[in-house]
């Protein structure tokens, strides 16, 4: 079904993104502009803005430490994960030196919450244009656009949501990331 890629283990290999697919920076980004500016924002209002539109003081707040090691995980994705890695050669992948001092907050959290994940599957780099996986989940477009291998999986969030996926299949949450690849 997919083509193998010589990652050293025969497995198809799946590239998984971090902020926005594991870890609900969502969330976070709604607690830090609400302490910051006492504003509460409705979910619709976030339906289609980029995040930096949606939060004006975003770099502010995602160069705070604590903002990557708090985050919660998005619903269902360590049990999928925990699965996924068994069958699939797995890594985590996050473009995390756009903010470097998320790098041991990243790295922290990942041990905590992804125990079964070794340390050589987790990919913390500059652009992910060099990722060369058989399948890329992310939230952006920005990443699955270039991506070179067989699948790509869009998975929603507000920046996202309206956007037509084109050639992405869109996901909306982990059980979908199950049924469709396990
Ligand atoms: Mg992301």
């Amino acid at each position: 079904m997919h083509s193998i890629k010589n990652n050293g283990t025969g497995k198809t290999s799946i590239a998984v993104d971090m902020d926005g697919v594991l870890a609900n920076v969502y969330a976070r980004f709604l607690e830090m502009h609400k302490l910051d500016t006492g504003e509460i924002f409705s979910p619709d209002y976030l339906i289609g803005k980029p995040e930096a539109v949606a939060f004006p003081h975003i770099l502010k707040h995602v160069n705070s430490a604590g903002f990557f090691r708090s985050a919660d995980l998005i619903p269902g994705c360590r049990e999928v994960m925990e699965r996924l890695n068994e069958v699939y050669a797995v890594f985590i992948v996050s473009a995390a030196m756009e903010f470097p001092n998320s790098l041991k907050e990243k790295y922290d959290w990942l041990a905590e919450h992804f125990p079964f994940i070794h340390w050589s599957q987790i990919v913390l780099c500059g652009s992910k244009s060099l990722i060369n996986t058989d399948i890329m989940i992310d939230d952006h477009f920005k990443n699955l656009d270039f991506f070179k291998g067989s699948k790509t999986l869009l998975f929603t969030q507000p920046h996202n949501a309206i956007a037509d996926p084109g050639r992405h299949i869109r996901v909306h949450n982990w059980e979908e990331i199950a049924r469709l690849l396990l």
